[in-house]
């Protein structure tokens, strides 16, 4: 619709009148035939039927990378014995100075380590730790549920890292093999 052309501030006044009436009009016939709820309700019922992107955690899980950096695990040779040689690189490499090793040689001149703890509540997940291990002993494994009530349990030693290691094995040797190309 044209507006009747008064010139100046009159024409500015009329078409701010208009506008406004406009604006009323448009919310009474709103609220009087409820269109908002109903178009609310199409909306409702158009994602009733689409995909669900939720998950029903902890009985659902969503898919994991297999360069997602979980909870910390020592690995072992198949044999059994420890990988880890004590050489303290990824000590040295962690920005978080959250690992603390001592070691010594073995009887047979092996070095491994007599100490490995990680104190998880410093850790920053960068996983520099295994980037820097030359025989892949220290990984960030799959798992991300290892929430605790106390600030001790989350310091962990070599047993609970070898532990872990055992626990989570099979995931990560698929992982760091489907990884190897990049590494
Ligand atoms: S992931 Fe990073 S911060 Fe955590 S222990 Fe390894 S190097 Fe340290
Ligand atoms: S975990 Fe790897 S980098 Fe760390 S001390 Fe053992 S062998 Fe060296």
């Amino acid at each position: 619709m044209t507006f009747p052309s008064f010139g100046g501030q009159g024409s500015h006044w009329v078409r701010k009148n208009y506008n406004m009436t406009n604006k009323h009009l448009d919310k009474s016939v709103q609220t009087l035939f409820l269109t908002e709820l109903f178009r609310g309700m199409w909306l409702t019922l158009q994602y009733f039927f689409r995909r669900k992107v939720t998950l029903n955690y902890p009985f659902e899980k969503g898919a994991l990378s297999p360069r997602f950096r979980g909870e910390h695990v020592l690995r072992r040779y198949p044999s059994g014995e420890e990988r880890c040689i004590a050489c303290k690189l990824c000590e040295a490499v962690c920005p978080a100075q959250a690992i603390t090793i001592e070691a010594e040689a073995r009887s047979d001149g092996s070095r491994r380590t007599t100490r490995y703890d990680i104190d998880m509540t410093k850790c920053i997940f960068c996983g520099f730790c295994q980037e820097a291990c030359p025989v892949d002993a220290i990984v960030e494994g799959p798992n991300f549920e290892y929430a605790t009530e106390t600030h001790e349990e989350l310091i962990y030693n070599k047993e609970k890292l070898l532990k872990n290691g055992d626990r989570w094995e099979c995931e990560i040797r698929e992982n760091l093999a489907s990884e190897s190309l990049y590494r």
